[in-house]
């Protein structure tokens, strides 16, 4: 079966709906007329617009300028589709073997990480991995109160402190239950406190050295960004990336928002690979990336 006849891409193509709206109408607008520097320039329009971010429209315009034999909208679209794919770049799969793997989930609150920790966990435990928690973000006393009812309702365990109390001694009693207890992963909540408190970043490092220290064969370092935020994500990625090395990118609410051209500035400019994308608020509305997916239900057909 192809991409298009399965359920998850029906999901994904209903998620970037607004975006892609918002693009037809405007390649509509755009139809019969010249191709010419005006149609390139309110080409590019439309790609900020959906939040492609101003450097990425540019470069794909004037990759298309640089197009020979570009004569139709039809054209237009091919090499339009053919441009964004590259930079999209290919698929780096989320890494979770060998075991045991660590998932170091992180991202501002509101982000959606709880919900991605949660979807993540459904999804890995579907697979069949034995996986554990760990409450880590011990500042807010109902952080760890919600990573447990997830916890809870997805099946998994959950190592939990007091709030309060140091997020490494929680880290380390997670990787220490992870081994003991012969599990696959452990996936760890985190602060989210604004990104902008340098001690929150040397918080995240901390945390970071323990699980180095540990030395699991596998360690993902996975940052849930909101895609409604657009260009806010990425100052935020700039700066958790600089502090703990991020493996990959969750962009959530994909399904809210106009603004689903972001995934492009993020391969881009941040030369971060997209791993998720979160497409609802149900544990199974979670979609591993697929570029070539990603851009057919992103343009209009
Ligand atoms: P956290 O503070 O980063 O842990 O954020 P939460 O996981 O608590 O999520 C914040 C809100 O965003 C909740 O209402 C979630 O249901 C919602 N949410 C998370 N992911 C998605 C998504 O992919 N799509 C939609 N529509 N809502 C989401």
């Amino acid at each position: 079966m192809t991409a298009e006849g399965r359920p998850w891409f029906q999901r994904l193509r209903e998620s970037l709906t607004r975006t892609r709206d918002q693009l037809a109408i405007r390649l509509e607008a755009l139809a019969g007329r010249a191709i010419d520097d005006t149609y390139l320039a309110e080409l590019e329009e439309a790609l900020i617009l959906a939040d492609m971010g101003a450097a990425t429209a540019m470069e794909v315009t004037s990759r298309l300028r640089a197009a020979r034999g570009l004569r139709t909208t039809a054209d237009v679209q091919a090499a339009l589709r053919r441009i964004l794919l590259d930079l999209t770049g290919p698929a780096v799969p989320f890494q979770v073997e060998p075991p045991p793997a660590v998932v170091l989930a992180l991202g501002v609150n509101g982000s959606g990480k709880t919900t991605t920790i949660a979807k993540l966990a459904y999804r890995l435990r579907g697979e069949g991995r034995k996986v554990l928690l760990a409450a880590a973000d011990t500042f807010r006393a109902a952080a760890i109160d919600q990573l447990a009812i997830w916890a809870q309702r997805v099946g998994v365990e959950m190592v939990r402190h007091q709030p309060g109390g140091d997020p490494g001694a929680v880290v380390f009693d997670g990787l220490q239950a992870m081994r003991a207890r012969g599990m696959d992963v452990l996936i760890v909540d985190t602060a989210g406190r604004l990104h902008t408190k340098v001690n929150l970043m040397e918080e995240l490092r901390k945390l970071n050295r323990i699980i180095a220290r540990d030395a699991p064969p596998t360690v993902e370092r996975l940052l849930v960004l909101d895609a409604a935020t657009g260009q806010n994500a990425i100052s935020q990625a700039r700066l958790f990336h600089e502090a703990v090395d991020v493996t990959g990118i969750v962009l959530t609410k994909l399904d809210g928002t106009a603004k689903g051209g972001i995934v492009l500035a993020i391969a881009r400019d941040l030369k971060l690979p997209v791993k998720f994308l979160g497409t609802g608020e149900r544990l199974d509305d979670l979609t591993p990336f697929d570029p070539e997916a990603f851009v057919d239900a992103l343009l209009p057909q």
